[in-house]
Order: structure tokens, then C-alpha cells, then sequence
């Protein structure tokens, strides 16, 4: 109970924290093509594409920052936003949609996005409640696999993660830049959190990793859902990482031991340094694993 107690109170103190501190946030710009650039401000990274067919964005932020992002969208390009689309359902990825699904533009995503932003949620490992997204927000467009667009001279491959970081995944390869654009199943630098009550697993992020990885190669630009512009080496690292800790706490897991048992043994200890700076807690994320990989 008091563990539970702890756990809302972290999740109420991240989400006014993402409230309040979205007042003096900046958009950088990062121009990555001729077409292509990637926004940061606070939430998730997002992409730009622009050309004559308009501008097309990849993810939205909160809806606070929808002024700034416009600001920045219109230093690159005067075109309209014609598509938003979303790589998963979460508030710091589409938190913005209402606000351009109500100037006009189509909202694109999975079909589980559409189902979870318009019915209300609950994100438990941050014991965080998610009331419905009003219908403005939902996307219009959606897939259950896979998708392409040919817009502004690209081939924009959009291809859905099952069970990844949720149940709505998906990433998005910009064949001509040589772009990927990774959602959440990439924190680049840190411990990624997985949303496992929205249908989320490590296995399924894991081999959303290994896809991209099959898609990529040396010169490929990869946005992370969070954390710096990457390269494939990073993406290596990540895996790596991941890899390690599934098969240390399956190890201990095919022992017979409980979660408290292995969070004795500390599986994270000679990755914290690295990797425990983020957005997730070392503790939090190890917890999320073991009780992921239990129900295997
Ligand atoms: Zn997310």
C-alpha cells in the first residue's frame, strides 16, 4: 500500500512537473535533410517534413507547447500541417493533437492509439490516470500493420512494434533521408520506461530495436522517442544494455527467484552509471522488467 502510495504520488509529481515546466521551454531545430528536421522542447522528440505538400509532423508534445512548435514549424516552413502522426498514444507524443486536429490536420496512428486516446486510461507503473483525449485529438487515419505515405519526395515506411512500449507502436523510416523516426521503443542514453499496462513488454521493445537496427545502417539518423540525435552505435549500445539485464533476471528468474530476490542482487549495478540518469528511475525500471518477464 505504501508502495502504491509512493508510486501515485511520483506519478502526480511528474505530471505537474510536466505542466509547470512547459512555461519557459524552448524548441530546438535540427535540420537532418533537405526535408527533414527534428524538434526538441519537453516530451518527445518530433520530426518535420516539409515540401509542397505540406507540412507533416511526427508526434506533438503537450498541448502547451503547440504556439512554440508552430513557431518553429513556420522558420522552416509557411506550408499548413496537413498529417500528425503519432508513434504511440502518450500525452508527452500527442498531447498536441487536439490542437492541430483542430486547425485542420489529419492525425494519423495505429488502431490502438485511436482506441486508448479516446477512452480513458491508466499508466499503473507511474500510477498515472489518463482521462479520454476530446475526439479532436484522435486520429483519423489508422493502420493495424503497416502504412506508407509518398509526401514531399519521401517514402515515409510507418511500421507498427506489437507489444513494444505499448500496444500502439510504431516507427517510422524516412527511405529517402535515411531517417528513422524510433517513438518510445528508443530512450537513447537511459533506461527506457515500458508501459506494460497499455500492452507494452521488453520483449516486444527489444525486437522493435532489432527491426530498426535490420533497417539501418551506418549513415541512418535515428530520432529517439527521448534523449540526443543517434546514429546506429547507439542503437547497439541500447540493445546491448537490454539484452543483458532480459537474461540476468531471466537467469535469476529460472532459479526461482522472487522480484525482492533479484532486486537484492542489483542486475543493474554495472549499468547505472550510463544508463540510470533519465527519465526512469534505476529502481522503477528494473521492477517493470522483473514483474514483465515473470508473466512470461
Ligand atoms: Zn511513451
Amino acid at each position: 500500500m505504501i508502495r502504491k502510495m509512493l508510486m501515485s504520488f511520483t506519478g502526480l509529481m511528474l505530471m505537474s512537473m510536466c505542466i509547470a515546466q512547459t512555461e519557459d521551454v524552448q524548441i530546438t531545430s535540427t535540420k537532418l535533410s533537405e526535408t527533414l528536421s527534428m524538434l526538441q522542447g519537453r516530451g518527445g522528440n518530433i520530426g518535420v517534413l516539409t515540401g509542397a505538400d505540406g507540412v507533416i509532423l511526427i508526434d506533438d508534445q503537450y498541448a502547451p507547447m503547440s504556439a512554440r512548435i508552430l513557431d518553429a514549424v513556420e522558420a522552416i516552413s509557411k506550408e499548413p500541417v496537413r498529417f500528425v502522426i503519432n508513434t504511440h498514444w502518450h500525452s508527452d507524443h500527442t498531447g498536441g493533437n487536439e490542437n492541430f486536429g483542430g486547425k485542420g490536420a489529419l492525425i494519423v496512428a495505429h488502431d490502438n492509439v485511436r482506441r486508448r486516446l479516446s477512452t480513458d486510461q491508466v499508466i499503473k507503473a507511474l500510477g498515472r490516470p489518463v482521462p479520454a483525449a476530446p475526439e479532436q485529438a484522435w486520429p483519423v487515419i489508422t493502420f493495424s500493420q503497416n502504412l506508407t505515405m509518398h509526401l514531399n519526395g519521401e517514402e515515409i515506411r510507418i511500421l507498427h512494434q506489437p507489444r513494444a512500449h505499448t500496444d500502439g507502436d510504431a516507427i517510422l523510416y524516412f527511405v529517402n533521408s535515411n531517417v528513422i523516426h524510433a517513438g518510445d521503443v528508443f530512450f537513447n542514453g537511459m533506461y527506457p520506461f515500458i508501459d506494460t499496462s497499455t500492452g507494452g513488454s521488453l520483449n516486444g521493445v527489444i525486437g522493435a530495436v532489432e527491426r530498426i537496427l535490420a533497417l539501418a545502417d551506418d549513415n541512418t539518423r535515428i530520432i529517439p522517442g527521448h534523449g540526443p540525435l543517434a546514429d546506429k552505435s547507439d542503437l547497439v549500445a541500447y540493445h546491448a544494455m537490454l539484452t543483458t539485464v532480459r537474461e540476468r533476471i531471466i537467469a535469476y528468474l529460472n532459479q526461482g527467484m522472487t522480484a525482492t530476490g533479484i532486486e537484492i542482487r542489483d542486475p543493474l549495478k554495472d549499468f547505472n552509471k550510463k544508463w540510470g540518469q533519465g527519465f526512469m528511475r534505476p529502481d522503477v525500471w528494473l521492477r517493470i522488467a522483473i514483474e514483465d518477464l515473470a508473466e512470461k
